[in-house]
């Protein structure tokens, strides 16, 4: 079995010690393991602990004991900014190897795991520089010279964090970096599919310093590991990135004890295109390439994919027609080979799904434009990959299962409309609320559309695009809370408010 760079550190690989609690690398206590698969070849590449109930208890009990009774949660900011910034260069010395390593345990291809490395880092740094920017508190006039009255801001306690398997390494990031500049300490759950990114995080972490017990990892499944970080009484919040099924049982278990709940979860995000748009050769050529970019980076595993297009039926047969030119042309192919623009999709469960809403979508009277299938095998392409062709699906409309349900493939839907309030109907026709965009040279139509979109994001002439210092999360089921900006801080606080009497008199209320 090859050992992966990156993620030995301290532990014994051949042991597999992807359980970190109390400072120690261990192996699961059932002595239960797993093999991670690299989707382009379904061939295994590493193997990992699979915890179980008993490893997320112990990591619990860490993660509670250096909360209560540990320093970091009353390090000085100062320190706790220093040692996330040391993160982040950490992340930028390793960025080569943690980038190959998300690579082939998600499928995506080498450029985008760097990619996504070099987001983690800014995440650390915008969070350091977040806390260190901050006051003590808010002082509030409580209208007398009698009384000093601030709102200060607290950690919460002990986090657990349960993250997918897309953005493996970005989804851990944005609970990490902030629960820890906030003071408190945690227990992850990386995805099954996954973990590696993620065990490679919490080896950086030790090596910047972070005191044992602050950050634990619990490598297993979900129905086990997951619901007991959910459900167990020591837990003070549970913060989820996932499907909605899934995060609705997260938040079922957690309001039994009534804790703190952040949930991310899917999206069916409309790119809606007006005619204006299209009306340079340019303006043609940027909005068709973004389309492409929105729907088929990393395969349609994004929970912002573009995976409804919404066009002004005027342009819809020039534009359909050579978005699907270009969607042919797509490179499919294993993530490290040179010229390969897609990987695979990331489980042969993830292209049943796909093959699924596909087959749905032409039996409901779609129109398939390309794609639609397995590509052939090539060099760049084991016929044992999970590869699936970029597809377009044309003449679609709201009944279908395939324009109403996430995907989470290469798939695009294709919808018209005539009017601005009916683009704003069918961009707004959705459980799901977390992403869109809208495509247009007029401003104030630009700015109207953002207004009226029922979306946590909203791109204007761009798709894709986040920054760590705006918030990120959904409308309706995509989600509760937000993450990045203050906001993706907020979370991980508790607000107390001390109220000091400068001179303290009897009140009299009762007489006697
Ligand atoms: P998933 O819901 O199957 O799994 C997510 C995590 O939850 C995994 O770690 C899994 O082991 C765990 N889990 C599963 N059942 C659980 C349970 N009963 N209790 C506790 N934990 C449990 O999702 P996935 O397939 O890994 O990821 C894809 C989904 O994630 C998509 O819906 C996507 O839209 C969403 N996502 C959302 C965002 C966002 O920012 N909103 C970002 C990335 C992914």
């Amino acid at each position: 079995m090859q050992k992966m760079p990156g993620t030995e550190g301290n532990r014994d690989v051949s042991a597999q010690q992807t359980i970190h609690v109390a400072g120690e690398w261990l192996s699961a206590a059932s002595g239960a393991t797993r093999e991670i698969i690299d989707p382009a070849d379904a061939k295994p590449f590493a193997i990992i602990a699979e915890g179980g109930t008993e490893d997320a208890d112990a990591a619990i009990a860490a993660a509670r004991k250096a909360f209560d009774e540990g320093p970091w949660p009353s390090t000085p900011v100062a320190e706790r900014a220093a040692l996330l910034r040391k993160v982040a260069d950490l992340l930028v010395r390793d960025r080569e190897e943690i980038g190959l390593l998300e690579s082939r345990d998600a499928g995506k291809t080498l450029e985008e795991g760097r990619v996504d490395v070099d987001c983690v880092a800014d995440a650390f740094r915008y969070f350091a520089d977040l806390v260190i920017g901050e006051g003590a508190g808010r002082v509030v006039d409580a209208g007398s010279d009698d009384i000093h009255s601030v709102v200060v801001h607290e950690p919460i306690g002990v986090c657990s964090m349960i993250t997918p398997w897309n953005y493996p390494l970005l989804q851990a990031s944005w609970k990490i970096a902030p629960a820890l500049a906030a003071g408190n300490t945690f227990v992850i759950k990386p995805s099954e599919i996954t973990p590696l990114t993620t065990v490679a995080l919490i080896e950086l972490l030790v090596e910047a310093g972070l005191p044992a017990g602050v950050a634990n990892i619990v490598t297993g499944p979900g129905h086990t590991v997951g619901a007991r970080l959910a459900d167990h009484p020591d837990v003070d919040l549970v913060s989820f990135t996932g499907g909605l099924v899934s995060g609705t049982k997260v938040a079922q278990a957690a309001a039994v004890g009534v804790k703190k709940v952040a949930l991310e979860l899917g999206g069916k995000n409309p790119n809606v295109v007006f005619a204006d748009a299209c009306a340079t050769d340019e303006g043609f050529d940027t909005a068709v390439d973004q389309a492409l970019n929105a729907a088929f980076i990393h395969s349609g595993q994004v929970c912002s994919a573009g995976g409804r297009l919404i066009i002004e039926e005027s342009v819809r047969e020039r534009f359909v027609a050579e978005l699907a030119r270009r969607a042919e042309k797509i490179k499919l192919g294993r993530g490290t080979e040179d010229g390969v623009e897609c990987g695979p999709l990331v489980s042969q469960q993830q292209r049943e799904k796909t093959e699924m809403y596909v087959a749905s979508a032409l039996e409901e009277g779609a129109v398939l434009r390309c794609g639609g299938k397995r590509p052939e095998p090539s060099d760049v392409r084991p016929a044992t990959g999970y590869f699936y062709e970029p597809t377009v699906l044309d003449q679609c409309h709201r009944g279908m299962k395939v324009v109403r349900e996430e995907v989470f493939g290469p798939v695009l839907s294709v919808e018209t409309f005539r009017t601005e309030d009916e683009a704003v109907a069918l961009a707004n026709d959705t459980e799901y609320g977390l992403a869109g965009a809208v495509w247009t040279t007029d401003s104030g139509r630009a700015r109207r559309m953002a207004r009226r979109m029922r979306h946590g994001t909203i791109w204007i002439n761009d798709f894709h695009p986040y920054l760590p210092q705006a918030e990120w999360g959904g409308f309706g089921k995509s989600g509760v809370g937000r993450e990045l900006g203050p906001a993706g801080l907020a979370e991980y606080r508790e607000a107390k408010h001390v109220y000091e009497n400068l001179a303290p008199r009897p009140v009299r209320w009762f007489a006697g």
